[in-house]
């Protein structure tokens, strides 16, 4: 045999290995999707579009792009929202109009880039001067009056996990976080909440090497508790439950904040690559999370914090590696939803996002 002929012979190898390929995974993708099928529809409630500012080119294509997404996954809305800035920046105003041109598809919440700044320089001091009161509660009011379903992404503790990426921590009883719970309870919609719990003063873990988060992370669970006390009415759906970088959002402390507190709920981000993960992307699923989940069946939703970035943004490169790891995020709830019995199934999946976000009215 020649060359050619042997160049012949093993492309031709190649090919009847790329259609075994090609049936094997085929047939997974089958397997896949009749479990896709089975396990619902579900409610995205934490989900993040990126474009430069005032860019709503960009922000409607970034929505068509989720859009495509929600109709291959069965996802019936997405709740999109600014990430907890640091500074002031820009906040709703693409948002409100992609939300009008979209929803109830896609609907917002408000407040990550404006209520979330203001939070956080006031944060430094326990006073809150009555005129940055006075703006902050403006800036909430005309949220809500732009159709935002609820104030998001708010943060008391964000640690950073890439030099693009902010660390952020106010006490979560600040007087401006108590009025946002009031506010909120005001108009019966919920406060999306960042929140890394940390029970006691400890030296930052060394898997949080960003230079950007300090080098003694504060307690800050005795707040968390004061804010949820503060006005049973304002329910705060705190965020990234099932993966936790820092270490202590354990299933055991859940357990008991949602025994103690009856207006705080959960969305889940169930894959991750920390220790104790939900979901872990590799190995089984996490009984002790499992056990929660079905304690307390009216109290979980799902947040992906999936992020879409249009192809034009120019800002930091974090939402981009985010991006990343949106299809990992969307199998491990997949795997979640598959595993629960079909009753919790669907609670978890959209009727509590329903309920709690009032998405129905
Ligand atoms: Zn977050």
């Amino acid at each position: 045999m020649n060359e050619f002929g042997m160049r012949l012979r093993s492309g031709a190898l190649c090919l009847i290995t790329f259609a075994a390929l090609v049936v094997l995974l085929g047939g997974n993708l089958i397997v896949l999707d009749a479990r896709a099928q089975s396990q619902g529809d579900w409610i995205d409630v934490h989900f993040h579009l990126i474009a430069d500012k005032g860019d709503l080119d960009s922000f409607d294509e970034a929505a068509r792009a989720a859009l495509q997404i929600m109709d291959a996954e069965r996802i019936r809305t997405i709740v999109v929202m600014s990430p907890p800035r640091p500074r002031e920046n820009f906040d709703i105003e693409s948002l409100a109009d992609i939300a009008k041109k979209y929803g109830p598809r896609i609907v917002m919440l408000g407040g990550g880039g404006t209520l979330n700044p203001m939070l956080q320089e006031a944060g430094k001091s326990p006073e809150v001067p009555e005129e940055v009161r006075r703006r902050f509660e403006e800036t909430a009011q005309r949220i809500i009056a732009s159709g935002a379903k609820g104030f998001g992404e708010i943060t008391a503790h964000h640690v950073s996990l890439s030099p693009s990426h902010g660390y952020e921590s106010v006490p979560a009883d600040h007087p401006l976080l108590l009025f946002l719970a009031d506010i909120a309870a005001q108009h019966d919609v919920p406060i999306d909440l960042h929140f890394d719990p940390v029970p006691a003063d400890v030296e930052k873990p060394s898997n949080l090497s960003s230079p950007r988060n300090p080098a003694v992370l504060k307690e800050n669970l005795g707040g968390f508790q004061r804010l949820l006390a503060h006005n049973r009415k304002a329910k705060i759906v705190w965020a990234h439950a099932g993966t936790d970088p820092v270490g202590y959002f354990t299933p055991k402390l859940v357990r008991e904040l949602l025994g103690r507190h009856s207006n705080l709920a959960l969305s889940i981000r169930p894959t991750g690559p920390f220790p104790g993960a939900m979901v872990p992307p590799k190995g089984a699923i996490n009984d002790e999370w499992i056990a929660v989940l079905r304690d307390f069946p009216d109290r979980f939703v799902i947040g992906s914090d999936n992020f879409v970035v249009a192809t034009r943004y120019t800002g930091p490169d974090a939402p981009r590696i985010f991006a990343q790891r949106a299809e990992i995020q969307r199998h491990g709830i997949r795997r979640l939803l598959s595993h629960l019995p079909a009753d919790l199934a669907r609670r978890i999946g959209y009727e509590n996002a329903e309920r709690l976000y009032r998405l129905r009215r």
